[in-house]
C-alpha cells in the first residue's frame, strides 16, 4: 500500500490540523486520541511516511525504529502509567480495522483492563 499524504495524521504532522502535543522529538509525535477508549489514550506516530507497523518494521532505519519505540516508552512514563501498566495496540490493515493509514501506536491505560486479545 502506498503512503497517502492526505491522511489525517500526515495533516497533523504538517500542522494543518491542530492537536495537543503530549510529546515530540525528531522521531515521534504524541497526541490525545480524539475518541478516547480509556482514561489515558494517547497516539504516538513516527515522523516518517509509514503506512503501518508492518511497513515501519520492514522499511524504517534502525535509528528510526529505536527512536520511535524509545518515544513510546517515554510517553508512557510521562503519563504516569509506567508502573501501573498499560497496553499498546497497533492495528494493521483492514481486518484489524486500521482507520488511519499512517503508522500509530495507541497507548491505553489509567484503569484495570480485561484480558482481551481479539
Ligand atoms: P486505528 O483504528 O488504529 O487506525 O485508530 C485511529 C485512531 O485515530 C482512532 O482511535 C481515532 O479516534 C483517532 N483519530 C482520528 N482522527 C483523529 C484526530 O484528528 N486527532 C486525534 N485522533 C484521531
Amino acid at each position: 500500500m502506498n503512503y497517502d499524504d492526505k491522511n489525517i495524521f500526515a495533516k497533523i504532522l504538517r500542522g494543518e490540523i491542530p492537536t495537543k502535543t503530549v510529546y515530540e522529538d525528531e522521531y515521534a509525535l504524541a497526541f490525545p486520541d480524539i475518541n478516547p477508549q480509556a482514561p489515558v489514550h494517547i497516539l504516538v506516530i513516527p515522523k516518517g511516511r509509514y503506512v503501518s507497523a508492518a511497513d515501519f518494521g520492514a522499511t524504517a532505519s534502525p535509528e528510526e525504529i529505536t527512536g520511535f519505540y524509545r518515544a513510546v516508552s517515554h510517553v508512557a512514563k510521562q503519563l504516569g502509567v509506567e508502573d501501573s501498566g498499560y497496553r499498546i495496540i497497533c492495528n494493521i490493515g483492514p481486518d484489524s480495522q486500521q482507520m488511519v493509514p499512517h503508522f500509530h501506536v495507541h497507548i491505553l491505560g489509567g484503569h484495570k483492563m480485561g484480558h482481551v486479545l481479539a
